[in-house]
């Protein structure tokens, strides 16, 4: 191993957490993962990911002397500097001093702990290790309970001026449509996220349409619409789950449609727990949609709208390759023949 290294990236979602250590060139040294739990409050979720992070470095024998950084992707907003959570509705968190309180709680606490959201980590580990290897320019748009999404432009996860750049769930698409959990009305997530079909879902049930969605959640013993429950109801060939899977489709086109006029990039990647149990059949008719909409009808397969390829394990990947990236030791470059009509950044 070269003085480069190991880092360990960390995902943390609402339901599971997920640790891989990733060597210089990106490749898996061991991973691991744990129940989330976050009922059980910020201390014992942080302890949990501790441990975590102890169990990472155990496998990794003689090389946990070399773990240079750990990167942990938050479901929601971050402020980097301070290695603080600003507020992660999902885990009941605001105002949480992660980077912090991890490293004080890690067995050998000399390694940097950064923080950066989920999504944007899924995003560019897609673009680095899966979907988008060799590729300028990738969007990511993940569909979750909401809608979440990611741009990597030049090969670089752009965070914008305030930091907040490549929130595609809040794109207003329906003047006066459903509220969105901004706040707002008729956003993408509104529409076309997990808690949107949901509640379309229950809706159309409340109206007297037969479904079986109601059945197989009972059974599953769950309130939620997860994505094994879409899948089943879709194998039952379910009218309702039918219909609410084919708006969503054509919400998430339109939304594609509009990035990819915006920005041409080479790959859109659909990613999320539902892209992840049905992979082409949600997107095929997402990019039917959307193709119908791209201004320039020239030369189509040159925009890749694709399934993630590397699932659960994208996130872990982007945040090992942030952390790489905070302690500068990251050389990859995008690749600079990428769209030979298109003229390069003089970087
Ligand atoms: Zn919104």
């Amino acid at each position: 191993m070269s003085g480069d290294g190991v880092v360990i990236g960390l995902d943390l979602g609402g339901t599971k957490m997920h640790a891989a250590a990733v060597d210089a060139a990106g490749g898996l040294l061991g991973s691991q993962r744990d129940k989330t739990l976050a009922d059980e409050g910020a201390d014992a979720v942080i302890a949990r990911m501790a441990a975590l992070v102890d169990r990472v470095r155990q496998d990794l024998g003689a090389l946990a002397e070399e773990v240079r950084a750990i990167c942990v992707g938050v479901p929601g907003g971050v402020d980097e500097r301070t290695g603080t959570v600003d507020h992660a509705p999902n885990l009941g968190w605001r105002n949480v001093r992660l980077a912090e309180q991890l490293r004080c709680r890690l067995s050998a606490p000399s390694a940097p702990v950064f923080l950066d959201n989920d999504v944007r980590m899924a995003v560019l580990g897609e673009w680095a290790y899966g979907v988008g290897r060799g590729t300028r320019d990738l969007v990511g748009v993940f569909v979750g309970t909401g809608v979440g999404g990611g741009l990597v432009l030049g090969g670089e996860l752009r965070a914008g001026t305030r930091g907040v750049a490549g929130e595609l769930g809040h794109t207003p698409i329906q003047p006066h449509g459903p509220r969105c959990s901004c706040g707002r009305r008729g956003h993408v997530e509104a529409l076309a996220g997990r808690a949107a079909m949901e509640r379309e879902v229950g809706r159309l049930v409340q109206r007297g349409w037969k479904s079986c969605v109601p059945k197989l959640m009972k059974k599953a013993g769950t309130t939620r619409l997860t994505s094994s429950i879409v899948e089943r109801a879709l194998a039952e060939e379910d009218g309702v789950m039918h219909k609410v899977l084919a708006d969503t489709q054509y919400y998430l086109g339109l939304l594609v449609a509009g990035v990819v006029n915006t920005i041409d990039p080479e790959v859109v990647v659909i990613g999320g727990g539902i892209a992840e149990r049905l992979g082409e059949t949600f997107v095929a008719p997402i990019r039917k949609h959307a193709t119908k909409h791209f201004l320039s009808q020239r030369e189509l397969d040159r925009v890749r709208v694709v399934p993630t390829e590397l699932k659960e394990q994208a996130a872990p990947l982007g945040a090992a390759l942030m952390a790489r990236r905070r302690l500068r030791l990251d050389t990859t470059a995008a690749p600079s023949q990428g769209t030979p009509s298109w003229p390069a950044p003089s970087d």
